[in-house]
């Protein structure tokens, strides 16, 4: 396993759709492992490929609860509904924290590592999180849907 170089906004790589996963083998394992080291080192929720140069529809999320580790080949949104609005951040922007209002509630379509289908249900912080790294695919950076971002120390006083 590997660490891998997180890429930063402005970087190309990051604002282009991904292209589809056709081949589910022992490279794409690697990948996804690499993927979500990296992702814990970097103390993140969530990493998409184009994160780490790598224009393809993978994704990791793990937001630590009862879900664990959820690999996202090829995702599609099947639903959402409801709303949320809350702080929202991205490793490709170190630093940056913004308001994003996003769907409470998502239904995905995805492929597990072995190429096998699966949907996720989820609500909340964990939708907000898939609803993300889908965008990461697309193209789509969080920046695009900030209503507000917030001002040093008032995310921190927020939490705390
Ligand atoms: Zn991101």
């Amino acid at each position: 396993m590997a660490i891998m170089k997180i890429v930063e906004h402005p970087d190309p790589v990051l604002e282009q759709p991904c292209e589809k996963v056709t081949e589910f083998d022992r490279d794409l394992v690697r990948l996804l492992k690499d993927m979500h080291e990296t992702m814990m080192a970097a103390d993140g929720v969530g990493l998409a490929a184009p994160q780490v140069g790598i224009p393809k529809r993978i994704a990791v999320v793990d937001i630590g609860d009862e879900y664990g580790r959820i690999e996202l080949i090829n995702p599609k949104v099947l639903a959402s509904r409801g709303e949320q609005t809350g702080p929202e951040g991205c490793l490709s922007f170190p630093g940056l924290f913004g308001e994003v209002k996003r769907p409470d509630y998502v239904k995905v379509h995805a492929f597990n590592r072995k190429g096998k289908p699966y949907t996720v249900e989820a609500d909340g912080f964990l939708a907000r999180a898939l609803q993300h790294e889908i965008d990461h695919l697309d193209g789509i950076l969080f920046t695009s849907k900030v209503l507000r971002y917030y001002e040093e120390g008032e995310l921190e006083e927020m939490e705390g």
